[in-house]
């Protein structure tokens, strides 16, 4: 492919937003995007569609702040949404460690073509291991914001996500993926935070 969406434009990069849990990912990446909304530029807001927590077509924080999204099953769903467009001049995707892997070089396609993409994700699972797309993101982004959190036990600065199930820690063996109410997330800090055994 040899055309640019936006011909005008020598823009085209990746910005990646991360951190643990309770950073302010979500309020980063909204008030981003919001920006160019207010300059009337062409936003596209994606998620993946496992991520139904709080509501189908939006990206909400937990605070309450919220943004249009379009919910998509696949990288190439995503791709094709783009290109099809007449103009994009801003692409945001949330959540983008529970995208396919083919997310990554997708986002540099994209980026290829004058399109500024903003991507928000979690750097490490709850075994502290780095999380698939956002550790190669880490790497192919220009701009990379790693956020922390506060311990939720010592109020240090945290930058690890604890899974807890029952009240305890998770244990090692369980899904990585798992979406449900039965179970809470805590930041934790590195003196605090328990590996799953
Ligand atoms: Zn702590």
């Amino acid at each position: 492919m040899s055309y640019r969406i936006n011909p005008k434009s020598k823009r085209g990069w990746i910005e990646l937003i991360t951190g643990c849990m309770f950073a302010g990912k979500t309020e980063e990446f909204i008030r981003r995007l919001q920006r160019y909304k207010y300059a009337k530029q062409d936003v596209l807001v994606f998620k993946p569609k496992i991520d139904d927590r709080y509501s189908k077509n939006d990206v909400q924080s937990h605070s309450g702040m919220s943004i249009k999204s379009i919910p998509v099953a696949s990288s190439e769903e995503l791709r094709e949404y783009v290109f099809a467009q007449e103009h994009v001049d801003i692409i945001g995707v949330d959540e983008v460690q529970f995208m396919d892997t083919g997310i990554v070089d997708i986002l540099s396609e994209i980026a290829d073509q004058g399109i500024i993409v903003i991507a928000n994700g979690l750097d490490k699972d709850y075994r502290n291991n780095p999380f698939r797309n956002v550790d190669k993101l880490l790497v192919q982004a220009e701009y990379v914001d790693k956020l922390t959190s506060i311990c939720h036990s010592c109020g240090g600065n945290a930058n690890r996500t604890q899974r807890i199930v029952d009240g305890v820690p998770a244990k090692l063996n369980e899904p990585l993926v798992v979406i449900s109410a039965n179970e809470k997330y805590e930041a934790r800090c590195r003196h605090c935070y328990i590996e799953p055994s």
